[in-house]
């Protein structure tokens, strides 16, 4: 029931933030990594990796996530390793927010991360061999005003994720979810610096986490390492959620 000799791994939002740091780790881990993105173009070191493939892919477009999904594997073969990393905020008050403000960000964070997993699970059942990590946050335990929409998201996922490890835990699948606290990208300075600042001062390890320190975790969970870990919500925040 170990790994398989190849690995294909599967992250979306791969070429920026925490998204990048994962790719990186996992292409240092040998894996065959197919990572999408929208806006962020691949940084040519990236590109020139031969174990790395780039697919442009808006993950709320579903036909889009089918075509990237098809061509990474028929490149790569199946993928056994899937990190649902891409995600975005649109922060506001409840008051303020609009259907669009909560649509986005759930079709983004959530529906996506839905999408994937049931493209990836038919191939995981097959092989009896899958591991999966969503990227949610602390704030999906915690709250946090002006993030109802990304709250409601990022819990989802937890959700997702535990009903899914009852569905098919007895097959050598796993299913993790990585809760980040602040993490030094743009999804966390474009808070504003006065709230990045507050929210610094609340953390008890007394600074925000980088996204090397993520994509550790990550590699883990996905490793032979982990493979007794699943269901876990694993808080990646410096204490600021400890207890919780
Ligand atoms: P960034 O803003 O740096 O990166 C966001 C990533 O998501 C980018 O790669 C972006 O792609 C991708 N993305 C967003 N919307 C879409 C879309 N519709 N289709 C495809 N890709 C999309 O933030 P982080 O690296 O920090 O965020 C990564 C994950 O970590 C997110 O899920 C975030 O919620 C979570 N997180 C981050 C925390 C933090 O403090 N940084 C804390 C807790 C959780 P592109 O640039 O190509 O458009």
């Amino acid at each position: 029931m170990s790994e398989p000799s190849r690995k294909h791994a599967f992250v979306t939002g791969g070429t920026k933030g925490i998204g990048k740091a994962i790719v990186e780790k996992l292409l240092e881990s040998g894996y065959l990594v197919s990572a999408t993105f929208r806006n962020t173009e691949p940084d040519p070191s990236l590109k020139e990796h031969l174990s790395l493939r780039t697919y442009r892919c808006d993950v709320t477009n579903k036909v889009e996530l089918e075509v990237a999904f098809s061509e990474a594997t028929k490149e790569f073969g199946p993928i056994n390793f899937l990190v649902a990393n891409a995600g975005m905020t649109k922060d506001t008050l409840l008051l303020r927010m609009s259907d669009d403000d909560f649509d986005d960000v759930l079709q983004t964070n959530l529906y996506s991360a839905y999408r994937l997993t049931k493209s990836v699970l038919p191939a995981m059942l097959k092989e009896r061999f899958g591991r999966i990590v969503y990227i949610s946050s602390v704030v999906a335990l915690m709250g946090s005003p002006g993030q109802f929409n990304y709250a409601a998201s990022k819990a989802g996922l937890i959700g997702m994720a535990r009903s899914l490890v009852r569905e098919v835990g007895g097959r050598n699948i796993t299913i993790n979810v990585v809760a980040p606290g602040a993490i030094d990208t743009e999804i966390f300075r474009a808070a504003g610096e006065q709230r990045a600042h507050s929210i610094t001062q609340s953390i008890p390890s007394g600074r925000v986490g980088r996204p090397e320190e993520v994509a550790s975790l990550v590699g883990y969970l996905l490793s032979d390492d982990a493979s007794y870990i699943t269901g876990a919500v694993i808080p990646i925040d410096g204490g600021l959620a400890m207890g919780i």
